[in-house]
């Protein structure tokens, strides 16, 4: 059984097709890297595998049990109890501390706030943020706020990571090191990542890339 999957999936914004008949599945514990040129379908194909967008046609499944057509209330349901998220960046709460940060998935989860910042502080050691707990996101640098939001993404033990160009407004240097504890915590925990970026390095981190283009997945390439 597949982890996450899409099946001929299309999906058009108006008259604009994102997607055209776009397959892959992802097995569990896998971390697959989405690359492509800029519009060729690759957040849009992330969005619908995480439940976020529903897709004009096709289907999407995630452990084996098919969400697209779920409602819009089960479909939140399904992404707050079982999917992570990092994006790019400006995804933290800039007024709460890094724990507090951390610790939300659980709180929205109806985890109480003494309880969820526990949990949160041992992601402080595993993501080298020691002595960050109760420093202000919004006063973190770039690579501290990326693996603030890395720990958030995994903090509630998630079955999928969505992660969409989670490097992407770092240096390279940074955003190897984010990469690397990215890779590292998801395999300790057996996560699922489907990773979108148009970076080969970043995207050499992972166990297969696929190559989105013009709304299909079209090539594969094991790394
Ligand atoms: P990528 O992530 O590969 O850059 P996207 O999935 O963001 O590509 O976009 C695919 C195509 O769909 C592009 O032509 C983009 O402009 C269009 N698109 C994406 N999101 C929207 C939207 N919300 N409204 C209209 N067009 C969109
Ligand atoms: P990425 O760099 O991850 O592909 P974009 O910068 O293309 O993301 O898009 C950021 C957000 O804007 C996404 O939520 C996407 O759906 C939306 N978007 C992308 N293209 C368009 C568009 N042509 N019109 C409206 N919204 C868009």
């Amino acid at each position: 059984m597949t982890a996450v999957e899409a099946r001929d999936v299309k999906l058009s914004f108006g008259e604009t097709p994102a997607l055209r008949g776009a397959s892959v599945a992802v097995e569990p514990g896998e971390i697959v890297a989405v690359m492509g040129p800029s519009g060729s379908g690759k957040s849009t194909l992330l969005h619908c595998l995480a439940g976020i967008l529903v897709p004009d046609s096709g289907e999407i499944h995630f452990d084996g049990r098919r969400i697209d057509t779920l409602s819009e209330t089960r479909r939140s349901v399904l992404r707050r109890d079982r999917f992570g998220f990092v994006f790019q960046s400006g995804q933290l709460v800039p007024e709460l501390t890094a724990e507090e940060n951390v610790a939300l998935p659980l709180l929205l989860n109806g985890v109480k706030r003494a309880a969820a910042l526990k949990e949160a502080r041992p992601w402080f050691q595993r993501l080298d943020l020691t002595g960050l707990e109760r420093r202000r996101s919004g006063e973190l640098s770039g690579g501290q706020a990326q693996r603030v939001a890395l720990a958030r993404g995994l903090v509630a033990r998630p079955g999928a990571l969505f992660a969409d160009e989670p490097t992407g407004a770092l240096d390279s240097l940074t955003g190897e090191q984010v990469m690397d504890l990215l890779v590292s915590s998801a395999r300790e925990e057996g996560t699922t990542v489907v990773l979108v970026t148009h970076d080969a390095r970043v995207a050499a981190y992972a166990d297969r890339q696929v190559i989105v283009r013009d709304g299909k997945v079209n090539a594969l390439v094991t790394a």
